[in-house]
């Protein structure tokens, strides 16, 4: 139970697995950089070390051999040698004596007439060359190994002729106890960045505090969503009924009303049609913010469609004592876009205009642009916005608060939708306005064009019918 509790956890969290894998893998690269660095200058001072070991080697035979008068002037010169202490282990001159090799000099005068096979000194003698072999044993019982380069080299005389073999020990012991210094200096480093690490990934909680608030953020805001769509659904369908009855109430289907009642009435249709436009608003925001908005662009007669739109606020805007000015070219290009959306959004920025607007006119002006792009203006002489107040214009729920703005209703998704829905239609939106004297929205449409737009509605069409 416990340990399923956990995998789900680590699932779901995947910043707390990221802080863990974190936490194994710094140490980890740490080691193997230590160990590979170490390592590899430990290499390279063997081989400059086995270098070494040759030049001895060479120095001896042309320095100390061929100088030596009998092998005991020899002898006295390798005791010289072990005075001067050259990290040389052992030292050993040995000369053929029939299938074996006799040791006729040493830095050890224990082993002097000593006699050994030792397969080093016959190749060594037989190829005429040096052998180094990289070795590793103890130099006291009860210490610890030691690694050497053990040298075979024949020894010439001044004519170039072999006469003797040399054996010879360098030590590495000097390099070996540096390597493990260094070595243990760096485990040393990997301890204490190691515990850094988690000291710092520890104390910082947060960072897992953050991961699983994220979360569970994640499926709040989720679990809002969902409830807005269902709720917003459901309140469809009530909302529909009472506007169907008061409809009915209001034209004398149930009696004829005296002025008082068709007052209430009218009232009661008014806060009916307010609640079903912010039913329908918050629809639009969920089907936005979860991509389950249809678009379905075609080509469009903008004319007829913005005729329309004029017809549709010709009496709000009359009540209010306002002009209404359309300015429609006739031979506009058609435009490629979603009909109801675009509706949409001029009934959104209309309605705005008229509702933010005392008096004086609204202006409706579609134009061409050049052969790609249109705009539509609507342009007012309303309230206006500071730059401040439009700042956050495009906001989900702002609002303007202002004692201008105080009485007037409204939910601030307007403009958060239009600009949605203008952008899904491949278009921009933009505001220009000044306080006290008028705002002016345009947003661009594209043109329609068959060889680019063609593909781009059967695209829509098949997405349509997969949704559906
Ligand atoms: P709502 O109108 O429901 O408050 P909107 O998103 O449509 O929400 O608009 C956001 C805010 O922008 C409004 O509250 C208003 O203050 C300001 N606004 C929008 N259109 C205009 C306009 N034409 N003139 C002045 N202010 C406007």
């Amino acid at each position: 139970m416990a340990r399923a509790k956990t995998s789900l956890f680590l699932k779901r969290d995947f910043q707390v697995i990221y802080a863990i894998i974190l936490i194994i893998l710094i140490p980890i690269a740490i080691i193997l950089n230590t160990i590979w660095s170490v390592k590899s200058s430990q290499y390279n001072t063997d081989i400059s070390l086995q270098t070494q070991a040759y030049n001895i080697g060479k120095m001896f035979n042309y320095s100390v051999y061929q100088n030596a008068e009998n092998d005991q002037d020899l002898q006295n010169k390798i005791d010289l040698l072990t005075q001067a202490n050259l990290g040389l282990e052992t030292l050993d001159v040995l000369k053929k004596d029939g299938e074996r090799f006799k040791i006729i000099a040493s830095m050890d005068h224990q082993i002097i007439g000593h006699s050994s096979e030792d397969l080093n000194y016959v190749i060594s003698w037989h190829q005429n060359d040096a052998i180094a072999t990289l070795v590793s044993g103890k130099v006291e019982t009860g210490k610890e190994d030691q690694r050497f380069w053990e040298l075979v080299m024949p020894l010439k005389n001044a004519d170039g002729e072999k006469e003797a073999v040399l054996s010879m020990r360098l030590s590495l012991k000097v390099i070996d106890d540096l390597t493990k210094a260094t070595l243990a200096r760096s485990y040393l480093f990997l301890v204490i960045t190691v515990l850094i690490v988690i000291l710092l990934l520890a104390l910082n909680t947060r960072l897992f505090e953050h991961a699983i608030l994220f979360r569970r953020l994640k499926e709040v805001d989720k679990m809002k969503d969902e409830f807005i769509s269902i709720a917003s659904h459901e309140l469809r369908t009530p909302i529909t009924t009472l506007k169907g009855y008061l409809s009915m109430a209001l034209e004398g289907d149930y009696g004829e009303l005296n002025e008082v009642g068709k007052k209430g009435f009218k009232i009661m249709e008014a806060s009916v049609n307010r609640l079903g436009s912010l039913v329908e608003d918050l629809l639009n925001v969920s089907r936005i913010e979860q991509n389950r908005l249809l678009v379905k662009r075609a080509p469009i007669e903008l004319p007829a469609l913005l005729d329309s739109i004029v017809a549709e606020f010709e009496l709000r805007v009359k009540e209010k004592g306002l002009v209404m000015k359309p300015n429609i070219p006739r031979d506009l290009p058609k435009v490629f876009a979603d009909e109801d959306k675009l509706r949409q959004v001029l009934v959104n920025l209309v309605g705005n205009s008229v509702k933010y607007t005392k008096e004086g006119e609204i202006e409706l002006i579609a134009k061409k642009e050049d052969d790609r792009l249109l705009t539509i203006t609507i342009k007012d002489t309303g309230i206006g916005m500071s730059g401040e107040e439009r700042e956050k214009l495009f906001d989900k729920f702002y609002r303007v608060q202002t004692d201008e703005t105080r009485g007037i209703v409204g939910t601030g998704l307007g403009l958060w939708i239009t600009k949605q829905l203008v952008e899904l239609m491949g278009g921009k939106i933009y505001v220009d306005s000044i306080k006290h004297v008028g705002s002016q929205f345009y947003f661009t449409l594209p043109i329609y064009d068959p060889n680019i737009h063609k593909a781009e509605q059967i695209k829509d069409e098949k997405n349509n019918k997969k949704t559906a």
